[in-house]
């Protein structure tokens, strides 16, 4: 095999050394390298004949003289991974050491040193949100499982079509083991009609809530209150969750403390909610027993408190005007707060306080407090999966219109511009169909993070679905701003992708629209980038199309 010439390797991606090798004892001398090895390691033509030592840092060297050593020893090639380090960080190579035999003897080794580090980021990332996407459903999935709420999924007939074992418990109390899946049926009462209609309200896209009283088979009374709330795909509802409360003590415990102090009792011994009366001063002058279990305190420690005092400090003043308001005028009201345990951990309560007068005098005020904290947990956990993107973890199409209509509506009030561009992958189907899925969503996660890289925190990076992105620049004063983002971006997206073995190079056509009108709103800018991107598409791909707006 003769030595590749200066022009072939030049003419390479990668860094190639031809490394000259002697015998007795072996050393290894850089006789040939090409031009990428010169820009990303710094060699010049001072580097040519010296040895591996005279170039590298001792233990790099001797990495390198092992694994030379052994190709020598072996007489074939060899591959092996390393790492190195360049002014812009840490990258990771893949090299491959080719032996040149000369009549039985190694006189030379061929280095081929290809850079790895965008493959593997990407292959971490792609396995590192698929992790978090797991992660996300089994979380999502216990807190429905597990939740002490009753939680169901509805068509939107009203079927249930997945219940959690709470709200199968409640079903069973309210119709008995074969309790029939149909919400209307189960809340047959007399302000069914209430429920269909928050049920309709919902179906239409609103949060809603409504109460209800039911009768139990046992023929108990019980009152609900039943949250419905739209699952959206898209800009459709596909699904209703239903949430549904037990109000029943707190519902009765009034009435049952102004009747008789023992059947109040009744009800709040074994309630697990916390029940409390608090006195002129606030002070407790009953407090359940479920305090111990929910709170850690001792009652006896408790007593010497106020509510005030139990209170997590963001909400003490609003607590405060509340309990003021209601022992001037006999009233309820609820409110969502944190208290805060014996051990300084604040949980969620949902607090229903109500005030008693008798005979116009103000007498006490009788607090249920009832522990909140999975719900909100389940909450948070709706919202958040309701607002990103699976894949790449980006914002998805709801969170994005949500902030291009707050950024609209401040543009109408001061006038501060903004842009927003849409992106799509050129030829995004022959990806899929040459390397398959998996190389086709690697792809769409290293867009994701080379845009994100590129862009400011407070730009708004989304995925549309498929392989199309949309991004809100807000607060980019002039059109020559936009035009500095935009050849940034171009520069990010051009360098090579690679992902296992292969090398891609994938185009991405881009459509700019920056509103000056104050009468410009969300549909009519996401349709003006679109029609922006679609010429970048029909005139050739690969490039940026930036529209005035047109009004
Ligand atoms: P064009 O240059 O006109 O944009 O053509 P294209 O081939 O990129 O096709 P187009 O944008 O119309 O369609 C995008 C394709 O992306 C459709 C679908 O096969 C594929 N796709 C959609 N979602 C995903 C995904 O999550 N992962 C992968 N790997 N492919 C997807
Ligand atoms: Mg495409």
């Amino acid at each position: 095999m003769s030595l590749p010439s200066q022009q072939i390797i030049d003419a390479m991606r990668d860094m190639v050394f031809v490394m000259r090798v002697e015998q007795n004892p072996y050393r290894f001398y850089y006789e040939l390298f090409n031009q990428v090895a010169k820009d990303v390691l710094g060699f010049t033509t001072a580097t040519l004949n010296q040895e591996i030592e005279d170039v590298n840092p001792v233990t790099k060297a001797t990495v390198l003289k092992n694994q030379y050593m052994e190709v020598v020893r072996k007489q074939q090639a060899s591959a092996y991974q390393d790492d190195y380090f360049v002014s812009s960080g840490q990258k990771v190579s893949e090299s491959v050491l080719t032996p040149i035999i000369t009549d039985g003897i190694v006189t030379h080794i061929v280095a081929v040193v290809r850079d790895i580090t965008a493959v593997k980021y990407a292959h971490e990332q792609t396995l590192i949100s698929k992790k978090r996407l797991e992660l996300s459903r089994q979380r999502y999935k216990s807190l429905f499982d597990n939740n002490t709420a009753p939680i169901g999924y509805l068509n939107l007939s009203g079927e249930l079509v997945k219940m959690n074992q709470a709200l199968t418990t409640l079903a069973e109390t309210i119709e008995g083991e074969d309790f029939s899946r149909n919400l209307f049926e189960l809340l047959d009462g007399d302000s069914l009609a209430e429920v269909r209609e928050s049920f309709y309200q919902t179906s239409q896209g609103k949060h809603c809530s409504v109460e209800t009283d039911v009768h139990t088979k046992a023929d108990h009374p019980m009152h609900l209150e039943i949250r419905f709330i739209p699952m959206r795909l898209d800009y459709h509802v596909h699904g209703i969750y239903v949430i549904i409360r037990d109000l029943t003590t707190e519902y009765f415990a009034k009435s049952a403390l102004l009747e008789s102090e023992k059947r109040f009792r009744l009800i709040a011994e074994h309630s697990s909610d916390l029940i409390q009366v608090l006195d002129q001063k606030q002070h407790f002058s009953y407090l359940s027993p479920s305090h111990t279990q929910r709170l850690h305190y001792h009652l006896d420690e408790l007593y010497q408190k106020t509510f005030c005092d139990i209170t997590s400090a963001a909400f003490k003043a609003a607590v405060q005007e509340v309990l003021t308001a209601i022992s001037d005028t006999p009233s309820a009201v609820k409110k969502e707060i944190q208290l805060v345990d014996a051990l300084g951990e604040a949980r969620w309560f949902e607090c229903q306080f109500e005030s008693v007068f008798d005979v116009g005098v103000y007498v006490h005020t009788i607090v249920v407090a009832r522990d909140i904290e999975e719900r909100k947990a389940y909450e948070a956990e709706l919202t958040q999966l309701a607002y990103q993107d699976p894949l790449t973890g980006l914002a998805n199409r709801r969170l994005f219109n949500n902030r291009l209509e707050q950024i609209v509506t401040q543009f109408r009030r001061e006038q501060t511009s903004f842009a927003v561009m849409m992106l799509d992958i050129d030829n995004f189907k022959t990806i899929n169909d040459q390397y398959g899925h998996e190389v086709g969503d690697a792809v769409i996660v290293e867009i994701a993070r080379r845009l994100q890289h590129v862009l400011r925190d407070v730009d708004t990076v989304a995925r549309l679905g498929g392989d199309e992105f949309i991004i809100l620049l807000p607060a980019l004063a002039t059109e020559a701003g936009v035009y500095r983002v935009i050849e940034r971006l171009e520069q990010a997206l051009q360098a090579t992708y690679r992902m296992d073995d292969h090398d891609l190079s994938v185009g991405v056509s881009i459509g700019v629209v920056m509103p000056t009108a104050e009468t410009c709103n969300v549909k009519r800018i996401l349709n003006q980038a679109d029609r922006a991107l679609y010429e970048a598409k029909r005139t050739g791909k690969n490039k940026t199309i930036f529209h005035a707006y047109d009004d």
